[in-house]
């Protein structure tokens, strides 16, 4: 066995993934841009507080998920970051975006940490795609972000994804329901976990979250948060489910479904694939508009966004049979060299098709003519170009179609206008 090996929860794409990767980013890249998102880059590591505020020390992501290290030399501790939108926020206040814009629409491509127990579709570094809707709470910005998200898995192909969606009502909301919670759980406390009981007085609505089997059936007794919602949120939360049952996005009510931090607001959803076994969620995301303020900001920012996990996407896809057809292409052409004193001149002749655009291979190791078709099969290039010394003499080359083993004798020029007419039909982002 080699002497290094990557971190546990963490893996290496190899480039026939890393085809499927760049497919998936592009569909992303297209969609975000259709739907007036620009992207935004921010930094691995933040300041440890950032996450700390903005994500709520009662969570386990900062309880226990954090990869955290040595303050710096003024003594601040950095996290690498674990989720993005407390650094996409940090980011809009930090340069006043919203000053300059009233709205601002964001996406994200990215990898995060958390340090969870490795298992199938949770690791140590992940990636996520998400988008960020700065400036504007309404229901129509929920559900913009929603379709957004929603038309990335359908352009995808996929299918029998579930999306669970829920209403958090607003402050005031929630705080008459955290007591109607701790009312109702009090008299069960013995029954509790010790994480539930220290959640019971901190944020007993992250009770509700418990995967703790003994705890279901007492969580399913609860009261619905949704029966204390004000009839302004309930007037919110139908106009956003009008709005996806008017774009034929299917959707269940979850009313158990709750983000437990203080900043969430109104609507909060989740996608899971029935594909994924334990680790189902796929993507999820809501309203915030209090994180901005729990980030320092003297106001309310209104915030919406969604997240997605773009290794259980691939997973997903995979067993529902996407991937296959996303294989990478193979090059346009490989050129033939038959005989070793002509390899400078198919060298000549591979960087004249490159520079005009066609996908060409050669190989680069004098291999023989055997060995260099061999070659050009196995990485399933379209053309062969055979390079002999008549061919050479006379300034005519055979082009072979592979696929169809049509073989045609044409001048230099005639070549790079065959190969460049395919290049059109089937261009590189294909
Ligand atoms: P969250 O930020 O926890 O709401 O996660 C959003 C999405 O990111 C999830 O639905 C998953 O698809 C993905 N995700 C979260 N944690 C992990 C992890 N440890 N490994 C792989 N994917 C993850």
């Amino acid at each position: 066995m080699p002497q290094y090996q990557a971190v546990k929860g963490t893996r290496d794409i190899f480039p026939e993934e890393a085809a499927l990767w760049k497919y998936i980013e592009g569909v992303v890249h297209t969609l975000a841009s259709l739907y007036g998102f620009s992207e935004i880059r921010t930094p691995v590591f933040e300041y440890t507080e950032l996450f700390q505020r903005g994500i709520g020390s009662t969570t386990d992501i900062v309880g226990k998920e954090m990869f955290t290290f040595q303050p710096d030399a003024k003594g601040r501790s950095l996290t690498l970051r674990p989720e993005m939108t407390a650094g996409v926020m940090r980011a809009a206040l930090q340069s006043n975006l919203l000053s300059s814009a009233p709205v601002h629409k964001l996406y994200y491509i990215g990898e995060l940490f958390r340090k969870e127990r490795p298992q199938a579709g949770r690791q140590r570094q992940f990636s996520q795609f998400g988008a960020e809707l700065l400036g504007v709470s309404s229901p129509a910005a929920v559900a913009e972000v929603i379709t957004l998200m929603m038309q990335v898995f359908r352009s995808l192909g996929l299918h029998g994804l579930k999306l669970r969606i829920n209403s958090l009502g607003d402050t005031d909301d929630r705080l008459r329901y955290r007591e109607a919670l701790q009312a109702y759980f009090a008299p069960f406390q013995d029954m509790l976990d010790e994480a539930s009981k220290e959640r019971l007085e901190k944020n007993p609505l992250r009770i509700l979250d418990s995967k703790n089997p003994a705890l279901q059936e007492l969580i399913a007794g609860a009261p619905r948060l949704y029966d204390y919602l004000n009839p302004a949120s309930v007037q919110d939360f139908e106009k956003v489910l009008f709005y996806l049952g008017e774009r034929d996005i299917a959707f269940e009510i979850d009313y158990r479904l709750v983000r437990g931090l203080d900043y969430y607001c109104n609507t909060a959803f989740e996608v899971t694939s029935s594909e994924l076994g334990a680790q189902d969620a796929i993507g999820g995301g809501g309203r915030y508009d209090g994180l901005a303020r729990e980030l320092g900001s003297s106001s309310d920012v209104p915030a919406s966004g969604f997240a997605v996990g773009m290794e259980r996407l691939l997973i997903t896809m995979e067993k529902q049979g996407l991937l296959a057809a996303l294989e990478a292409p193979g090059p346009d052409v490989y050129i033939v060299v038959q005989q070793v004193d002509l390899a400078d001149h198919g060298l000549q002749i591979a960087c004249r098709l490159r520079n005009a655009g066609i996908r060409t291979e050669i190989d680069l190791a004098a291999r023989s003519m055997k060995a260099q078709m061999r070659e050009a099969n196995r990485i399933k290039a379209s053309y062969a170009l055979f390079i002999g010394m008549a061919e050479y003499t006379a300034g005519l080359y055979s082009l072979k179609n592979l696929a169809t083993s049509e073989q045609t004798t044409l001048s230099l020029d005639a070549v790079v206008e065959r190969l460049l007419e395919r290049v059109e039909k089937e261009p590189l982002s294909s």
